[in-house]
Order: C-alpha cells, then structure tokens, then sequence
C-alpha cells in the first residue's frame, strides 16, 4: 500500500464527512463482507416519541418520575410525554437500572418496576392479561414497557421511534456491494423485526443485553467473516472494539466515537456503502 494512495482515500472521504482514525482502516473497510447495525439511534433516529398510554394518573406520575433517574432514550419519551402532560415529578428516593430489562425506583415509599416481561416475570408481576397488547404493539414496531406498582401490573406505555429516511437506500446498496446485513439490538424480536423489515434486513438478533452485544459479532467473526459493527451507544462500544472495523454515528455518544475506527458525520447512513467504495478505489490504486 503506497501511504500517498491511502492519504488521498482518507482525504476524499473526510471531505464527505466519513472520518477514518488510520489509513489502515480503509484497507479492513476493503475487506468487509458483513455488516452489523444497532437499531436505536443507528437504523432509527433514536428519537423515540410516546404513542400510547393505559394506566391511571397515578402510574403515569409515578413512571415519569421515575424514568427521570435513566439516561435512557426510553426515558426522555416518557418525560417529555409526562411534561405535555403538566406532571408534577416526585422525588426519586432510590433508583437503579436493570440493563435490558428496565428500571426500578423507590418513590413515596411505594416501589416502581418499568420495563418488559423479564422485568416483570423476575419480580413476579402477573402480566398475563397484557401479552395479546404488548404482541399488538411490538407487531406496530413500538416497544411496549410495562409498570408494575408495589408488585401488582398498573399500565403499559408504547414508544415509536421513526427510521431514518436514508436507511433504505444504505442498507441496499450495502447488500449490492456483497455485505451480509444484521441488525442487534436489546429490544424483543418482534419489535426488532418490524422495524428490519421497513428497512430491508432480514437478519435480526434481539434480546441482546448490552454485555452480550461483542459477543455477538464475535460469532459472526467466527464464521470466517470480515464485520463492521456500526453503533452509537455506550453500549456499543465493546461491539465496536471487537469488530474488523467499528463505525460509529457522528451524532452519538462520545464513547462510541472513541472506540470506533471511522465515524459517519450526522448518522448518514449513506455514508458506509460511500466509504466501502472509496476503499475499494483507493486499494485498487494500490494494487
Ligand atoms: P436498545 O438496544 O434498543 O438500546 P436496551 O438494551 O437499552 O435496548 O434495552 C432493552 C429493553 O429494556 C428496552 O426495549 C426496554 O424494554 C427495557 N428498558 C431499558 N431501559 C429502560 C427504561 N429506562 N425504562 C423502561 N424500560 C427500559
Ligand atoms: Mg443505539
């Protein structure tokens, strides 16, 4: 590889917004052949937006109060909602975040469980009246999250969050240049495959928990493939590590960015089958 070559490949694609750390990242981008995208803010916009209450409007004060505890783009939906709303927040006295499942808090002495049937099944919450609800809007691509007061089922709240225009195309043009396209994420399967669906992956793995996510694409490596993990989470940053090439979205987290090899300005996701065909000129060059 001459390093004048690979200066210009580098130099082209920063000039389209895809920044590589190295020039030896354009020749793993050459090598590609599979490609795993995170679903939240990656194939979504990760804006998700509250579409469906049930509950009284003691539930809703108590789960907005206490999704002000987590980071979670879940919990802004469910914030902003409860503001529209004019909620009055409680105090949170005691919070904690059960990574893939959901949350739990103390408030007025009363214990708050929000998230989904894990959650709930592992704290013996009876949900079985609510599966044909939560099946109706995971089959919509909504997650659905239950909320459970003191032990006893007290509503479900419904979020959406929309698909990135661009995502279509990209995930096309991916499958052109010979990609084996995946989505990952930690929502259920049929939330998960209704949003793949719209964007043309059939390839889903769901139920991911945030420690499992590396792990994941370390057997797709395993099947003797080159992988792209592309993420914009905290929680994808050993996924991006452990990949050929880690991508990480220009508009997410500042821990992804450092753990990725290249980054895509402003989440386009154009960008990735532009800088697999900037690699692919610039190692031809080579050649
Ligand atoms: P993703 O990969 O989509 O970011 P996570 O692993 O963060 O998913 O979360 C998986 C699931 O855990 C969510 O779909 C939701 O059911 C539940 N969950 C996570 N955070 C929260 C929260 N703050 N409130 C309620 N439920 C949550
Ligand atoms: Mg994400």
């Amino acid at each position: 590889a001459t390093p004048t070559s690979i200066m210009v490949g580098t130099g082209r694609a920063a000039e389209s917004g895809i920044l590589f750390k190295g020039g030896e990242h354009l020749e793993g981008t050459h090598q590609l052949n599979a490609i795993v995208l995170d679903k939240t803010g990656t194939v979504t916009k990760g804006k998700p937006e509250v579409t469906d209450f049930s509950g009284d409007q003691e539930a809703l004060q108590l789960l907005a109060s206490a999704e002000k505890g987590s980071e979670h783009p879940l919990a802004g939906a469910i914030i902003a909602y409860a503001t529209e709303n004019e909620m009055d927040f409680l105090e949170v006295e005691e919070f904690i975040a059960i990574p893939g499942h959901g949350i739990e808090a103390r408030i007025s002495g009363k214990q708050i469980l929000v998230g989904n049937r894990k959650l709930m099944t592992d704290h013996q919450v009876d949900i079985e009246n609510n599966e044909e609800t939560l099946v109706k809007f995971e089959s919509e691509g909504k997650t659905a999250m239950l909320i459970a007061i003191d032990g006893e089922y007290r509503g479900i709240v419904a979020v959406a969050d929309v698909i990135k225009e661009s995502a279509i195309q990209a995930i096309k043009e991916l499958k052109e240049q010979g990609l084996e396209v995946f989505m990952l994420t930690g929502d259920n399967e049929r939330t998960a495959h209704a949003i793949a669906k719209q964007v043309g992956i059939n390839q889903v793995i769901a139920q991911v928990l945030p420690e499992e996510k590396a792990d994941r694409v370390k057997e797709i490596q395993a099947q003797g493939k080159k992988v792209a993990m592309v993420g914009d989470g905290v929680n994808d940053a050993p996924a991006l590590v452990t990949a050929d090439i880690g991508i990480a979205i220009g508009t997410g987290t500042e821990v992804a960015i450092e753990a990725a090899d290249v980054t895509i300005l402003g989440g386009e996701l154009l960008l990735i089958p532009k800088a697999i065909r900037i690699s692919h000129a610039t190692i031809r060059n080579i050649r």
